[in-house]
């Protein structure tokens, strides 16, 4: 069985936030002050989150990704990710995690079925990487990175954000990493989130800038990595590890979506760059039978637009946070 929106899209991937929480303030994505996060309470708990799985797998859905904010900061994840993968239907879970607290939990989360990790990681240098951060060290990722290679979570996949005067230079490093290691680089475009006063047009690197430094490493040659959603794949020739590019800015393959998000308050956000999103929290927390719950899941799938308006000069919306989307 398989789950179609409205223009014939397979739905089958579902990213749940499970946080908006977080233990560094990067500059990109949210303010020095940080964001006020929500209470215990209003947070989706992990029964409820298990139960939103199972109904959303009864209709398809087949990956699933946990972020948030920061999702090692909440306690006890590895129960949930066993959890999800005892779900019938469920075929691979994966995490989004900055690293800080991954050399501790790698083992844990493969043990309860984590299948791979992302580690976002912007700079090589450890001040610079620092300074990004707001406070993180750059040793704990990369004891993260080994930790999670030795736990078998493969291919890691780092995301790397450029951006204009800040890290930029370092875009051709990050493509080289792709030569002899089997990691997985993705560039993503710089989106207008949390952080207002950082993001400008000339502070986003667009894909096609990018794609023009890494090449002159070497030609890129296309990859075929079946159900990568909105991501585009290349590796250099003889390369061991993949190079990727997810351009929101510029150009967002929405015909190859493939998505719906969770929040970590129990809402369901049909597109990223809508801000449309249907509650299932309050619904649940009132008793709502399974078939209402999978109504309300249908409902957002038919609620997905077939694209999102590529910003312009003239106009850009700014979106809430990452870290309170889930991203
Ligand atoms: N805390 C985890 C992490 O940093 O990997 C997971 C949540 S974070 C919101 C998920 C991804 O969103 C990260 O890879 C981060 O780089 C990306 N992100 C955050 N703000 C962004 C922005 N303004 N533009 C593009 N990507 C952004
Ligand atoms: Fe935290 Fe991830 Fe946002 Fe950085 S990108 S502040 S690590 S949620
Ligand atoms: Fe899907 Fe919306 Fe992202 Fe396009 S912008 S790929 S429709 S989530």
């Amino acid at each position: 069985m398989d789950i179609r929106d409205k223009y014939d899209r397979v739905i089958d991937y579902m990213r749940i936030s499970v946080t908006d929480r977080c233990n560094l303030r990067c500059i990109y994505c949210m303010p020095f002050e940080g964001i006020r996060p929500i209470g215990y309470k209003s947070l989706l708990g992990y029964e409820e989150i298990t139960r939103v799985v199972t109904i959303a797998a009864g209709l398809g859905v087949r990956k699933v990704r946990i972020t948030g904010g920061e999702p090692l900061v909440r306690r006890n994840l590895p129960f949930l990710v066993e959890s999800i993968s005892a779900v019938e239907g469920i075929e691979d879970i994966s995490l989004t995690t900055n690293g800080q607290a991954l050399k501790r939990h790698a083992r844990a989360l493969a043990d309860a079925g984590l299948k791979r990790v992302n580690v976002s990681l912007d700079s090589l240098y450890p001040e610079r990487y620092r300074e990004i951060t707001r406070g993180g060290d750059i040793d704990e990722v990369f004891k993260g990175i080994f930790e999670a290679e030795r736990a078998g979570l493969e291919p890691i996949k780092i995301n790397m954000i450029p951006l204009r005067g800040i890290n930029d230079d370092e875009v051709e490093d990050f493509g080289r990493l792709t030569v002899n290691t089997s990691l997985h680089v993705r560039f993503i475009e710089f989106m207008p989130t949390g952080s207002r006063d950082l993001w400008s047009w000339d502070r986003c690197v667009s894909t096609e800038e990018i794609k023009g430094r890494v090449s002159k490493i070497g030609p890129l040659l296309p990859v075929k990595i079946r159900k990568s959603g909105p991501a585009r794949y290349f590796r250099f020739e003889g390369a061991s590890g993949v190079i990727g590019f997810i351009s929101p800015m510029t150009h967002h393959f929405c015909e190859s979506c493939n998505r719906l998000r969770l929040t970590s308050e129990g809402t369901l956000r049909p597109c990223l760059f809508s801000e449309t999103e249907i509650d299932l929290k309050a619904p649940m927390r009132r008793g709502s039978t399974d078939k209402e719950v999978e109504r309300l899941l249908r409902l957002a799938v038919q609620s997905k637009p077939e694209r999102h308006s590529i910003p312009s000069e003239q106009h850009v919306d700014y979106l809430k946070p990452l870290s309170k989307i889930g991203g």
